[in-house]
């Protein structure tokens, strides 16, 4: 384990709460708490006994003031989340008993720690490798449970445990690539069988990457949900559609403070599914006065959508307005939905001939819409969601395997056309490379400051 500096922080919310935790990391987490903590049995922590508790207060080191009315607790490295000597500190859930606490804290020699910085010295520490550090955040930032279970198991290492059977092959190909390079003086005189062997293996390596690719798709949509976007002409029943979805009691609320969007969003929760649910109404309100910008604004979110819900009233007769809908979404995944069936038919189908995907519909009786979900799982899903297996939810893992899908094939395409050894070996081990970016094993350094700093401050 490193010897860090010793870092703090707020480890939970900022607001009104009936506790707040302010965690403190490093070797001289103990040293620095004692300084400010009066036990009330008016023994120095020094000695504390680790996984225990003791009850006093924080007082202001200069004043000998009591501060706030505290419970610490003791971690002893490496057996914390850190892996660090970590002391946390339970006061009164307020904004300033909060910060006071922590101001102390600094006061008497931590730092401020900054975004992420207690995950990424658990990664540094080697306690867990970096795709387990990003299902910490994953965890936290999850929106159904299915999007949870699979950030615990890649904390859980299945994914790590994936990435280093893959890598210790490709590994073994590379070993057999040098060996058969190193006792042969001449490419003429390799032992025929070599080249074979490192071609099935490189087959069947990458066998594996693409079965861990195909699902890379579904996997984001679970850890991000999928983009919904709904789309019609004015009164064809989009809020009330938006209604009947949320009425389930499943719906699920995050709005994250701090951060700023332009639209409102909805998430609700299908079979696990993180659905967001883009709410056009903001834009509505800016057409009066700019509609251009209103416009352009539901193109951009079309645009952006994994799925365009489209609308139209059967009971009306299809207008330009939806003709201008039809030419921008064709080329998107959609479905449309044809609302107001309880209503009388007014809507002439030939016109919608060359569209697809239809469902009726009844947003104010919710006639369909149970359809409606069984499509999005047909589409999304192949019909029923896997929460079983092993699945590439982050974008960076998925580029990384990419990456090294491409080298490996290259390596595999040149052996094919019976180029040197040497040169196969540099493609299969830039795929090995590849793969190393994902647990962390390979990454340069500003890279993996990047990555933590997305993180959330306190953890
Ligand atoms: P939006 O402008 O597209 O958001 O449309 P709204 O959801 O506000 O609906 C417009 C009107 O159509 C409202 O009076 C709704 O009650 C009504 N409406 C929506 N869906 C249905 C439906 O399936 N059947 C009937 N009969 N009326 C509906």
């Amino acid at each position: 384990m490193k010897e860090f500096d010793t870092i703090a922080a707020i480890a939970t919310a900022i607001g009104e709460g009936g506790i707040s935790i302010i965690r403190v990391s490093g070797f001289k987490a103990l040293e620095i708490v004692d300084k400010i903590f009066k036990a009330k049995n008016g023994l120095s922590i020094l000695n504390m006994k680790p996984y225990t508790m003791k009850y006093g207060h924080i007082v202001d080191m200069e004043t000998s003031q009591n501060i706030d009315e505290v419970i610490i607790s003791f971690m002893k490295g490496p057996r914390s989340f850190t892996a660090e000597d970590t002391v946390e500190i339970n006061c009164h859930g307020g904004v300033v008993s909060t910060n006071k606490v922590l101001q102390e804290v600094i006061k008497a020699g931590a730092r401020l720690a900054e975004p992420g910085e207690f995950t990424k010295r658990a990664f540094l520490n080697g306690r867990i490798d970096l795709s387990q550090a990003e299902a910490v955040m994953d965890i936290i930032t999850a929106k159904t449970e299915l999007s949870m279970k699979s950030a615990m198991m890649q904390s859980e290492g299945i994914l790590s445990r994936e990435i280093n059977n893959l890598r210790a092959r490709v590994l073994d190909i590379v070993a057999l690539i040098e060996y058969a390079v190193d006792f042969t003086e001449d490419e003429e005189e390799i032992d025929p069988q070599i080249p074979i062997d490192v071609a099935n293996k490189l087959r069947n390596v990458i066998n594996e990457i693409d079965k861990l690719l195909k699902c890379a798709d579904e996997g984001k949509i679970i850890r991000d949900g999928l983009n919904l976007v709904i789309v019609g002409k004015p009164n064809v029943g989009k809020s009330s559609l938006l209604n009947a979805l949320l009425k389930e009691k499943r719906a699920i609320v995050t709005d994250i403070p701090g951060t700023t969007r332009d639209v409102i969003e909805e998430y609700i929760n299908l079979d696990g599914i993180p659905v967001r649910i883009v709410d056009t109404a903001g834009i509505r309100e800016t057409e009066d006065v700019v509609e251009k910008i209103g416009v352009e604004k539901s193109k951009e979110k079309i645009n952006e959508a994994d799925l365009v819900v489209f609308m139209l009233d059967t009971s009306r007769e299809l207008d330009e307005e939806d003709r201008e809908i039809i030419e921008f979404i064709k080329d998107k995944k959609y479905v449309v939905l044809l609302n107001k069936v309880d209503l009388d038919r007014k809507l002439n189908f030939d016109a919608l001939k060359d569209l697809s995907n239809f469902i009726e519909i009844s947003a104010k009786t919710g006639f369909g819409i149970e359809l409606l979900k069984e499509k999005i799982k047909e589409l999304f899903f192949n019909g029923s969601i896997d929460s079983e297996s092993l699945m590439i939810t982050n974008t960076r893992h998925k580029q990384a395997l990419y990456r090294a899908i491409e080298n490996l094939e290259l390596g595999l395409t040149n052996l094919n056309n019976n180029e040197f050894l040497d040169l196969i070996s540099i493609y299969v081990t830039s795929g090995l490379r590849a793969l190393g970016e994902i647990t962390g094993a390979e990454l340069e350094e500003d890279v993996v400051n990047k990555i933590f700093a997305e993180f959330c401050c306190g953890k």
